[in-house]
């Protein structure tokens, strides 16, 4: 079941499905290089992302 208003591109992760869409019953975003302040979406990242075998 993919998750609703999720649009992904990251083709090699393990809950991303064909669509551009991530089946993870979640996902979590967190700033790259800690703390809270992004400035741009660059500097973003899907925590939940996790490689294909
Ligand atoms: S877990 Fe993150 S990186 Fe993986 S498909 Fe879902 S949104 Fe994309």
């Amino acid at each position: 079941m993919a998750l609703s208003g999720v649009k992904c591109k990251v083709s090699s992760c393990k809950h991303w499905k064909s669509g551009e869409q991530c089946d993870a019953s979640a996902i979590e975003v967190n700033v790259d290089g800690g703390g809270s302040n992004a400035r741009q979406s660059e500097q973003t990242n899907c925590r939940t992302f996790q490689m294909k075998n």
